[in-house]
Parts: C-alpha cells; structure tokens; sequence
C-alpha cells in the first residue's frame, strides 16, 4: 500500500504545477489577446505595456516566480512584435518585464510560505494542545476562556462547549485575586509562574495545580497552562499506604517473612515479628545474631537445608523445602521455607525474600493420618479375618441347627473347622461314667503337613480340658471346652501343622464361639431326646387307667394324672402345687398306711376310702419312693369291692336258700322213711309233694346259678324265631295263676295288634316267669298283678306290674345289678339270690331288647321289658350268621311254672 504522505505530497505538487501551467496558459492567452494587433495600439502604447506587465504581475501572482518570468517573458515577446513593432528601444522593457513577472511570483510565492508554516504552527500547536496532559487554556484580555485543550477536559471536567466564553475564575475555588492573575498578566503582557495553587474541579473538589500563564506576543491574550500536582502526592501517599498495609499483612499473616542479602542466609536483613511466637527468638535476636537460623535447623536436616539453600542462590531453583527447626524451649517445629531472589526492572538480583511457615501441625496431622492409616489396614485386615470367622460360625451353626442327628452334624462341623482353622479337628465327648469318646476327628487330607496323628481315643491332656472346662493353648493347638448350661460336655481341639499357622487369643476366641455352639447344639439334641422321652412318659401318664401322682419330699403335689382327676374327682389345677393333705381329703387319715416301695422293690397296694365329689370311692394304692419323692398309683376298687361284698352277701343268702329247701326235703325223707307206716296214701303224696317242690326250687336256684355264670362266661347260644307274645304271656300267666298264693290276683292285656317277636321263646319267657315271680315274692300282702303286652314302633313291649313293697327311687338303678338285693339280711323274710333281674337284663341285651322299672315305695312296681318284632327284624339287612339255637339250655332251665304248653 503507497505511503499516505508520498501520495499527499504528489498531490500538492501535481496541483502546483497544474496552477503553474493553468497560469502560464492563461497568462499567455492574456498577453496575446493584449497584444493582437489593433488600432489602439498605436493610440495607447502605455496600456498596453500596462495591460501586459498587469497580467505578467497576475500570473506572478497566481502561478508563483516562474509563471511570472514565463507570461512577461511571453507578454515582452508579443510586445515587442506586435505592439512595438520590434523596436530597439522595446528591447529595453524587457528586463522591466522580466521584474515584474518575478517580482509578483516572488511576493505570491512568499506569502504562501509564510501562510503554510503559520498554519502548520497552528496544527502543531493544537496537536501539542490536544495531547498534552497539562490544561491548556486561551484566554483573551478580559480574561474569558476562548480555547479550551483536552488536557483542561481532564483535569477540570469541563467540556470544550462548557469552559468556551467562561471567565477563567471558573478554574478558581473564590473570585479572589488568585483568580484575577491570568487575566492581568495577560493584559501586561507578562509570564506568570505559580508552582503551586488551588483549582476547582467541575464537580466542586480542589485540585493541587501547578500554574503558568504564558502571554500571547501580539497581546491578544495568554495560555493559561495548568498541571495537576496532586496526582504524584497522592501516588506517593498510596505508596506509602501500600508499604504500610505490606508491613501489617506480613506481621499479620501465619508466616514468618523474612529478607536477607544474597547468598548471606545467616544475616537476615528483615524477619517479621511472628518468629518469635513460633521458635522463641524475637526478630530482634535475629537480627543481633549471626548465623541463628543455621544453629537452629535440626541438625539431621541442616546439611539438607544448606545444599537447598545454595541451590537456590545459583539460580537453579527457587528455594521450597520443608525441615525441622528447634524452638528456645526445646521443641521440633517442622517448617515450611520458601523464598524468592528480588530482582530489578534489568533482572539484576537485589535480595532474597522468603517466609517459613509453621507447618508442625500438619506433618503431625500427616503423621497420624499415617498411623491411622495403618491402624485402618490393620482393623480392615482384621476385621476380614474375624469376619471369615464369623462366616465358617455361621456355617456351622447352619449345620448343627439344621442336621437332626447331631453326631453327623458334629463331624460335618469338623470338616468345616478343618477347611477353615486347622490341620486336624478333634471333637471328644464326656461319658456318663467320666471316660470320653472319640466322636469327630477331621483332617485337611493328602497335601497336610506331617506329624503325628491323633489316635481313636481322646489323650490325656484333652481329657484334663473336658473335665476341668479350661481352655488350654498353644501354638499349635488350641483345646477348648464344650460347656453348656454350666456343664461340660467334653472337649474340642484344632490341630494346626501348617508352618505360617499359629493360634493366638483370637483364634482361641473363635474356637470358643465355635464350641459354645457346638455344646448348645449337643445339649440341644440331648434335651430334644429326654423330652420326646418325657413326652412318652406324659402320653403313659395321660393314658394310663392308673391314677398317678407324685408328691415332692415338701409334700407338695407335682403330678396329677386324669385317671388321678377321673377317680378323685380333683382337677389338676385344683391341687398341682398344693399340699397333699390339704388337697386331697382323708389323705392325712391314711397317708402314713400307703405302702410306699422302690423301684427295685415294689410292694403291695392297699386300699383305702376316699371321699370324692361322687361318695366314698375305694382306692387302691401304693407308691414309690425316689430321690424327687413319691409316686403313688392308686385305682378306684369301688366296683369290685363292692361285688366282692355282694359275693359274700350272695354265699350268705345262697347257703340259706339252699340250706331251707334241703332242710325241707331232708326232714320229709326223714319222716316218710321213718313214719311210713304210719302214713297214709295223702300223708305221704303230701311229703313226696314237698320233696318235689323243695327240690325244684333248689335246681332253680343251681340253674340261676349256672346261667349268671354261663352268661358272664359268654356261653349262652339263643334261638331266634318269631313268636306271638300274646299266647307267650298268657300261657305264663296262667301257670302262675295255678301255682301262686292264695292273695294274689292276676290281670292280663295283650293288644290286638301286638306283633311277633323275634328272639328265643324260652329265654323271653324265663325272663316274663322272673318278673311274674318277684312280683308275687315282693307282694306279701297279695294284690292284683297286671301282666301285659303290645306292639310299638317295631317293639314288643312286655309290662308287669304289682301293688307290693315297691323300689326305693335311688334303689332302682341298682336291682339289675349281679347278686345286688334291696333286703340281704331277709328282714321280711323273702329269700333270693340277687340274681333273677341280672339274668333277666343280660338276657334281654343278647336278645337285641331292653329293661327298665319304674316304681314307688310301698305302692308296687312297673317292670317292662321291650324286644324287637318280627317284622322290624326282617326289615333288618342280615348281620353275621343266624344263631344256632340248637343248644339252648332247654332243659337246664325249666321255670318253676311248667310250660302249659
Ligand atoms: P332276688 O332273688 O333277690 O329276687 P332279683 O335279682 O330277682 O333277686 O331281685 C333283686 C332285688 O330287687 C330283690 O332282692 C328285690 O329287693 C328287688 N325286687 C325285684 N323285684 C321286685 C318287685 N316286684 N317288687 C319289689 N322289689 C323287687
């Protein structure tokens, strides 16, 4: 790109000399046109040389110098050709010519000059202006601002359009004479220096100038020329400001700074007051004694220091290094140094400044993270350890609780050890009888380290721990004791060969756990085992007919079986817990007769009454004494103490009533056989008669006999046929019509519609004949006797009724009773046997039929007896085989009333 200034500098002299030629050629053009030949040439010679000097002095004038000489060297020229007519003497005016082209080229050319360069003073000057940081400022005589520099915008605020026409007092804080002075010394023409005065900025605050007012030569004004002093005061105060903060901030901060020469560590030049705070030497010492800071850096580090330090000094490297240092009261105190070499603006060095900070704290804050670092990886380790522990506990405790037989658990347990702990796992149990047994020995297998093996039996020093239940620890072995609820039950021992493997306290720890839930899973199964035991022992002790009961050595009642409820009538929660002769009523009374055996030696019940909510109940009992007690067992004899009674009543009335018939026939033997002669036919029918009867009651006695016995027995067969109950009855009845006592009187109803029967003929009317026969028996003062029958709802119901003696109410219930009478001793003198009613109900349930009797005391009685009909029977699905009635005791039991049929 062409410099801008060649290009203007072309421009102007293009434009030169274009006015230049432009000149010549109007010029020339004019001289010829004053110069054409005419008439008033010759009238007017002198205007014409006038006209062409006038245009040579124009083109002068215009085109400069040498246009001038060119257009009145051409004007000369046409001159003296066309107007002189080339006279000599024209020759003359040419140097007139001549002049006065140049003459007015010279004066154009001049003025032009000096047009230029004032012009160009002017620019400069208002380029000075413009630029200069001083205010500059015209101001006429009046002392009214005309110009106003841009260094006077910056220092005042003013703008040009707003100082332009104010008086120069506008600078000036009062309108005092300060402010008349620019004026004056503009109007007298004289320089004013003022070093140092007071102007106002636009916006009301003073400023520090420096004053000069420069008169303008031709007295038109001054320059007013201010600068503003203020600025270097004010650096100067903020430098000091500066230093002053600097000095705060480095007393102030945490550090201790220090400067010293180059390369003279020793000798500090400055070390701020904080050193004294952090190694007890005040700045003051520092300053005072030489070579401090070396006697003071810890003498392992000093060496380090020192090639630090002269490391840095070269140049090599900036000093940063960290050490100890020894305070005045002895302590380490670790540092951090830094510094810097200071250099000047050419990079001179001048000093080194630098600062040590206290960094103690952290390096023992660094120390500590270390040490808990450490501790960390160790716990960490650990904890991985106690966890893998905890992992093969939880293991085994999935194994023992989970495998019910725990001998099998116990081994696999071993394995798990064996994996995990040991080389060899021992497991020994206590016997009852104090010996141990081998029930666990596990090893880690083929790749195992040599040594001796374990044998079958547990050795001596596992027995010691299993006994006595201290655990015993080595190196290599760790024994530990299988306690639970504070008894041992044995031992358990792991056995490590492994060369890197020894046990200490938190293996034996773990082994512990390890055994301690071992033990509880043994002892576990035990109880599990002594419980189902015990549950057994209930479930007897539930079921068992005996009642059993075990009173403490307090004679306090721990047991109550139910057949102890069912017989006593107790309950278990009225008497568990309680005293035995405060629970049970009467026990005080025979307490001390129980016989009371052991086990090895039982000995024989007795019997004893005991009140019960349900009467006397008889009870035999019997205990056994052990080391909790005694256990009695006892059951209710009521039942069969009561037949026994019966028995005896039963020999009494049977020896009675076979002694009176036996009596009676023996006497009428006796008589027929002595007094025969004497007899006549009716005497002796009479005797043969009462020998008859006498005898036929004995064998109905003999055959009740035989057939309580038979149908106790299970031995009776019966027959099973239809038979109408009406004729059954009525035959019956009037056999004893026949053959009854004179008071007596016989009633007989049979309904229509009475049905067959269906059971054995005979056995129905042995049991109708027994009715019929007590009701006679139980009526001593005669009577009428009702004997009926009728059909209902596939039944045949039989009816006896009489107005005798009549059944005491809480009697009735026990006449069906074996050998039970009402009256054994015969007070009113009616024989019996007690059986007749039993035969007669037992025969009557093997016949698929029912009794019951319904009476009042003293006003007779009402037995009725039913038996299914025959209908109702062949309705009936078949059950088993027909009875074979082919043996039926027909005639082992004739009724004392002969068939009338
Ligand atoms: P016994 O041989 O004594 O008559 P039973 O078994 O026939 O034996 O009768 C039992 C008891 O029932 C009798 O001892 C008697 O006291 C009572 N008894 C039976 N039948 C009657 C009756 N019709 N009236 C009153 N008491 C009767």
């Amino acid at each position: 790109m062409p410099d801008l200034a060649v290009l203007k500098g072309a421009a102007v002299r293009l434009s030169t000399r274009a006015r230049l030629s432009f000149a010549i050629a109007v010029g020339v053009i004019l001289e010829a046109l004053v110069s054409v030949p005419g008439d008033w040439h010759d009238s007017y010679p002198g205007v014409a040389v006038a006209a062409g000097l006038l245009v040579a002095a124009v083109a002068g004038a215009l085109g400069g110098i040498w246009s001038g000489l060119a257009v009145a060297a051409a004007g000369w020229t046409l001159h003296f050709f066309f107007v002189a007519d080339e006279a000599l003497r024209a020759l003359i005016g040419l140097p007139a010519w001549l002049l006065v082209g140049a003459l007015a080229g010279w004066l154009a050319t001049s003025r032009q000059r000096t047009a230029q360069q004032r012009r160009l003073v002017s620019e400069e000057l208002d380029a000075v202006r413009d630029s200069a940081a001083e205010a500059i400022v015209g101001i006429d005589l009046d002392g009214t601002i005309v110009s106003w520099s841009a260094g006077a915008e910056t220092i005042y605020g003013y703008d040009s359009e707003e100082a332009v026409g104010q008086p120069i007092s506008l600078l000036v804080p009062d309108e005092d004479e300060e402010s008349m002075r620019p004026a004056a010394a503009a109007q007298l023409g004289e320089r004013l220096d003022v070093p140092s005065t007071v102007h106002r900025h636009k916006d009301g605050d003073d400023l520090s100038v420096a004053l000069t007012v420069a008169p303008i030569p031709n007295g038109a004004g001054a320059v007013v020329i201010t600068r503003d002093i203020g600025e270097p005061q004010r650096a100067e105060a903020l430098q000091r400001e500066s230093e002053a903060k600097y000095r705060a901030l480095t007393e102030h901060l945490p550090t201790i700074t220090y400067v010293h020469p180059l390369g003279e560590r020793g000798t500090p030049i400055y070390v701020s007051p904080q050193v004294d705070a952090v190694l007890g030497y005040s700045a003051e010492d520092w300053l005072a004694k030489s070579n401090l800071f070396f006697q003071l850096v810890h003498q392992d580090d000093r060496e380090r220091v020192s090639a630090e330090i002269a490391a840095a000094a070269t140049g090599a490297r900036a000093l940063r290094c960290e050490y100890r240092m020894l305070s005045r009261d002895g302590r380490i105190v670790w540092v951090h140094d830094q510094a810097v070499t200071v250099r000047d603006d050419d990079g001179r060095p001048l000093y080194v400044q630098g600062y040590l900070l206290d960094v103690s704290e952290r390096r023992h804050a660094g120390e500590e993270r270390e040490r808990l670092l450490t501790a960390e990886r160790a716990a960490a380790a650990d904890a991985l350890d106690r966890q893998r522990k905890l992992d093969v506990l939880a293991r085994a405790g999935e194994i023992l609780g989970s495998s019910p037989n725990y001998q099998v658990a116990l081994r696999r347990v071993a394995d798990l050890a064996v994996r995990e702990f040991a080389d060899w796992c021992l497991v020994d149990l206590l016997d009852d009888d104090g010996t141990a047994t081998r029930l666990a020995a596990a090893h880690a297998g083929p790749g195992m380290p040599p040594g001796d093996v374990p044998g079958p039996a547990p050795e001596h020093e596992i027995l010691e721990v299993a006994r006595g239940g201290r655990p015993d620890l080595s190196e290599s072995r760790m024994c530990v004791p299988l306690r639970a609820r504070g008894r041992t039950l044995g031992a358990l021992t792991l056995l490590t060969r492994s060369p890197g493997r020894s046990y200490g306290a938190d293996d034996l720890a773990a082994a512990q756990d390890l055994a301690g839930m071992t033990a509880f899973a043994i002892d576990n199964a035990r109880l599990a085992h002594q419980v189902e035991e015990s549950a057994d022992a209930a479930r007897v002790l539930t079921y068992v007919a005996d009642g059993v009961v075990l009173v403490d050595q307090t004679g306090t009642i721990r047991l109550w079986n139910p057949a102890a409820e069912a017989i006593s009538g107790l309950t278990r929660d009225e008497v568990l817990g309680r005293g035995a002769a405060d629970a049970i009523a009467g026990w005080k009374g025979f307490a001390d007769r129980i016989p009371v055996g052991t086990a090895a030696e039982p000995v024989q019940p007795e019997t004893f009454p005991l009140e019960t909510v349900r009467g006397e109940r008889w009870i035999s009992i019997s205990g056994v004494d052990f080391f909790g007690g005694i256990v009695y067992a006892f059951r209710d004899v009521t039942d069969a103490r009561r037949l026994e009674e019966l028995k005896a009543d039963f020999v009494a009335t049977a020896s009675h009533e076979l002694r009176t018939p036996l009596a009676a026939v023996y006497g009428a033997a006796q008589t027929l056989r002595r007094h025969d002669f004497a007899l006549d036919e009716a005497g002796r029918n009479r005797f043969v008669s009462l020998i008859v009867d006498e005898s036929e009651r004995l064998n109905r006695i003999v055959n009740e006999i035989l057939l309580a016995n038979q149908l106790d027995a299970g031995r009776l067969d019966l027959v099973d046929e239809p038979f109408d109950a009406g004729d059954l009855l009525q035959r019956v009845v009037e056999s004893a019509r026949e053959h009854g006592p004179p008071g007596i009187r016989f009633e007989t109803i049979v309904s229509e519609s009475t049905p067959p029967v269906a059971a054995d003929r005979d056995r129905v009317r042995q049991v109708l004949v027994n009715l019929v026969e007590n009701a006679i028996k139980y009526s001593p003062d005669g009577g009428l006797i009702e004997v009926g029958v009728q059909g209902a709802e596939g039944v045949v119901c039989f009816h006896v009724r009489d107005e005798g003696l009549g059944i005491p109410a809480d009697e009735q219930a026990r006449i069906f009773e074996k050998f039970y009478r009402l009256d054994p001793e015969m007070t009113r003198g009616i024989g019996g046997t007690g059986l007749g009613l039993y035969i007669c109900s037992e025969l009557l349930e093997r016949m698929d039929g029912r009794i019951w009797v319904e009476s009042q005391e003293g006003k007779g009685s009402t037995f009725s007896f039913e038996l299914p009909a025959a209908e109702a029977i062949a309705a009936r699905p078949a059950v088993g085989e027909p009875r074979d009635l082919s043996d039926a005791l027909r005639p082992s039991t004739p009724g004392p009333f002969p068939d009338a049929s």
